[in-house]
């Protein structure tokens, strides 16, 4: 049934990169003849899921979205991939995302854009587009993701759908191309809250091939979904991301949910933090000097494309030909702003300076934690916005992200939950919640509480 409905619907929103019916429908014949023979099998165990191309796929083509790496089909597959396939989820294809999962509209990758199923000249938010578009167009029920600085959330927040990012280091990274190493973790993209708890419940736990891979036994998420109880939780809002330059539409929504939790027990403050003024200027120079090295493998060599220049070339020609072609706009434009920044002379002015404001943003978070259980706001300040609209504007795309780039800053789990339909223009809102590192439960059992 998702395959015909990839089948229908994909030319318009073109939420895949890949789509792999045979293998698809082999993976779900041999499910359907392990339940016949009587074996017991987990709670996803036949699920369809769509797969952010960021992570790598041993019998699918891995592009992260970009030229570079275009045709290059992996030799295993990441850690969450070999997770959800023994578990017996059906990988049902690749999806969309911008370029190395930079940007907030899916316009930077280099295979065209996703549109978003509400409306379809409207973003489906980024970097993972792809899949919050495949799952809110039902052609997939769950997804994967990956959240560096609102990738998951966002996506979720302008279609409708629920984006979860674990505590930093309880889904592995192995096997994700890797944005920016200290930000980056991987997370659910689904219709109901349940639904991501049981994925998370299948992704999360210590992988050794993963060096920043916590070693926690982690609660169930879907049970903390199921308690669905806040009586008595503490509910700060962060009176930064409350008001200015968010769309009237978007905080009715987020007060009006805030309203419900009140009512069914949960305590709501006001929390002030004030160094998120600042989160998003160091983060933008923090992922772009950890994105610049990340992305030095890319060299023509090891990877992907090779273009030679006419008279042959040196091999550093060779290298910068393949770079210049492979690589898009957003991309060359983040890799000179980090090599910048780290560059002899500059590094104390400017990623030294960040790392300071990181400092600040993790204090922030955790006197906020001394006094609430959680924390809320509006996933992003507006909803979808036009296809086209911020492309030709870095600054306005990268503002978009105030709300989510906190929580990567600080390594703490955060989830976008759907809030209704803003009243000027009929489309999604989402309300997100932050909770303290490894406390992820305690946004599943909101969650549950407002499904
Ligand atoms: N919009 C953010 C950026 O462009 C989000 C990145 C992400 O989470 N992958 O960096």
């Amino acid at each position: 049934a998702h395959l015909d409905r990839i089948a229908a619907v994909d030319e318009a929103v073109h939420a895949f990169l890949h789509v792999a019916p045979d293998a698809a429908l082999a993976a779900a014949a041999e499910i359907d003849r392990r339940r016949a023979a009587g074996e017991v099998l987990g709670p996803l165990a036949g699920v369809p899921i769509a797969v952010k191309d960021v992570l790598v796929t041993k019998d699918m083509p891995s592009t992260s979205g970009s030229k570079i790496l275009e045709g290059w089909i992996p030799p295993y597959d990441a850690t969450v991939v070999r997770r959800v396939r023994e578990a017996g989820l059906i990988p049902l294809g690749k999806t969309n995302m911008d370029e190395f999962a930079m940007g907030s509209s899916t316009e930077h990758s280099a295979y065209g854009p996703t549109h978003n199923p509400w409306a379809l000249d409207r973003i489906p938010g980024g970097s993972g587009g792809g899949s919050a578009a495949a799952v809110a167009s039902y052609e997939a029920p769950i997804a994967l993701g990956s959240d560096t600085g609102g990738s998951i959330r966002q996506p979720a927040h302008v279609t409708g759908t629920v984006g979860v990012k674990p505590t930093y280091g309880a889904v592995s990274r192995y096997g994700a191309i890797a944005l920016a190493s200290s930000l980056d973790q991987i997370g659910p993209v689904t219709r109901t809250v349940l639904d991501a708890g049981l994925l998370q419940d299948v992704i999360a736990g210590h992988d050794k091939h993963d060096s920043t891979s916590l070693r926690d036994v982690w609660p169930s998420m879907a049970d903390a979904v199921r308690r669905a109880d806040v009586s008595g939780l503490r509910i700060g809002i962060v009176t930064q991301l409350d008001g200015e330059g968010f769309q009237a539409g978007v905080l009715a929504r987020f007060h009006e949910a805030l309203a419900l939790l009140e009512r069914n027990g949960a305590e709501i403050v006001e929390i002030s933090a004030p160094s998120f003024e600042y989160a998003i200027a160091a983060y933008y120079l923090i992922l772009p000097a950890e994105a610049s090295s990340n992305l030095a493998k890319f060299d023509s060599v090891r990877f992907g494309l090779r273009v030679n220049p006419a008279d042959g070339g040196t091999v550093e020609q060779v290298m910068a030909a393949t770079r210049e072609a492979g690589f898009g706009p957003e991309v060359k434009r983040r890799i000179i702003l980090g090599t910048y920044a780290l560059s002899a002379g500059y590094y104390d002015a400017y990623y030294g300076s960040a790392q300071k404001v990181r400092t600040l943003v993790q204090r922030d978070f955790d006197a906020a934690f001394d006094r609430v259980d959680v924390l809320a706001s509006p996933t992003a300040p507006t909803t979808a916005f036009k296809l086209g609209e911020k492309l030709e504007d870095p600054m306005a795309m990268y503002l978009n992200d105030i709300a989510t780039i906190p929580a990567n800053l600080a390594g703490i789990p955060g989830i976008s939950l759907p809030a209704g339909l803003a009243d000027e223009d009929g489309l999604p809102v989402g309300i997100q919640f932050l909770a303290p590192a490894r406390e992820d439960a305690r946004l599943y059992n909101i969650g549950g509480a407002l499904e």
